[in-house]
């Protein structure tokens, strides 16, 4: 099938998506944006769920699997960079992770899929809100969306800047880590900085935290595990001369198994209580929620794959990519339901979430390729 009129029309809907980019659960213009298209193919569109959520279902002809396919409609908290003539309308706010590109992607798919419905079974597309924070995709499915839409597989597409334009890649197991944020708060006692043993200095205290957390994952993690402590944050003093009363530190923690998530939130409590005795001061340590492990399905993967080298050839595939720390709340919808969170590569352009990123149209075409391709033969699997 001939997908340059598709391709053409996706690459005026990435730009005008970039010029309007919107924050997580207040995607309505995006959302309406995304609906409408939908319609337009004939489509019947289902709205709301989740909030801002927007799910279409495309029928084949005669029976099959029922595939879901899913991107994001959220931007980033960015101040836009890129001088482009497309560039951010919306102050503060930027599609810095390719969000805009990966919604063209799908709406092309769906047109793809509409105009030619060569296929048996049911393909489900579905536009989660806040995939950046705040677990839209979680929240779609506690709306029940597995429920209206009782799907069999998920497949979601992440571009990848580094990796070569074009190239598809994929591993089974865990493919993007666990994540949680946690804050300390470390309350001493002020004092004359030139009469610090009359205080109980926090500052100090901060630094044997963060320097026991390097420890937990030097030291007390089995080393083939992947395990990141990242303290991001420090507030503390206001004087030159004054030891200050309260210092707050946060941070993020990352793992690629549940399993050290919980061993590394427990050592970190162990260290925030004992500091607390060993000091004498009050230490409170609150870790929040956070996405867990996205681990990707293996026979969907080699599925994935496969379609890939039939569909592009061998050479747009690579086998070797390794699992990255950053985190994705399509772990939700992949804990519910067998799939593949598959990479495809975007070239040289600037890193996700920089203010300098710009999707590269260019891959566009392989995208809406492998969407259409994925649908069209897992529904006959
Ligand atoms: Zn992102
Ligand atoms: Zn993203």
């Amino acid at each position: 099938m001939d997908l340059a009129p598709i391709v053409n029309d996706a690459r005026q809907w990435r730009r005008h998506l970039h010029q309007m980019p919107e924050l997580q659960f207040v995607e309505h213009k995006t959302a309406d944006f995304v609906a409408e298209k939908l319609a337009s193919f004939g489509l019947e569109v289902h709205r709301g769920m989740g909030g801002t959520g927007v799910v279409a279902v495309i029928d084949g002809k005669g029976p099959g699997k029922n595939i879901a396919l899913r991107c994001e409609l959220d931007a980033l908290p960015i101040e836009e960079q890129t001088n482009v003539e497309y560039s951010s309308r919306n102050e503060g706010a930027m599609h810095a992770c390719g969000h805009d590109g990966h919604m063209s992607m799908l709406l092309g798919a769906a047109r793809s899929l509409s105009e030619n419905r060569d296929f048996g079974g049911t393909v489900t597309v579905i536009f989660q809100p806040a995939e950046e924070f705040g677990g839209g995709g979680n929240k779609m499915i506690e709306d029940g969306l597995f429920e209206k839409f009782p799907v069999d597989e998920v497949y979601a597409i992440h571009n990848m800047p580094g990796v070569k334009a074009g190239q598809v890649a994929a591993l089974a197991g865990p493919v993007m880590a666990a994540a949680r944020s946690w804050d300390l708060i470390i309350r001493g006692k002020g004092a004359h900085a030139g009469w610090p043993h009359t205080g109980i200095d926090g500052i100090a205290i901060a630094h044997d935290f963060t320097s026991g957390c390097n420890t937990i994952v030097a030291r007390e993690t089995d080393p083939v595990e992947a395990v990141v402590i990242s303290p991001t944050q420090i507030h503390a003093g206001t004087n030159y001369n004054v030891v200050p009363e309260v210092v707050k530190v946060g941070g993020t923690i990352r793992t690629l198994s549940n399993e050290s998530m919980a061993m590394v939130m427990d050592k970190m409590r162990q260290l925030a209580k004992g500091l607390a005795i060993a000091k004498g001061c009050e230490i409170e340590l609150d870790i929040h929620e956070g996405y867990p492990v996205t681990v990707n399905h293996a026979a969907q993967v080699d599925a994935a794959l496969q379609i890939a080298r039939d569909t592009f050839g061998a050479d747009a595939v690579d086998e070797e990519v390794a699992p990255k720390m950053g985190t994705e709340d399509f772990s939700y919808m992949l804990a519910k339901k067998p799939g593949a969170y598959i990479f495809l590569g975007s070239g040289d352009t600037a890193p996700l979430h920089n203010p300098k990123y710009d999707f590269n149209d260019d891959i566009l075409e392989r995208g809406i390729g492998l969407l259409a391709s994925l649908a069209r033969k897992r529904t006959a699997a």
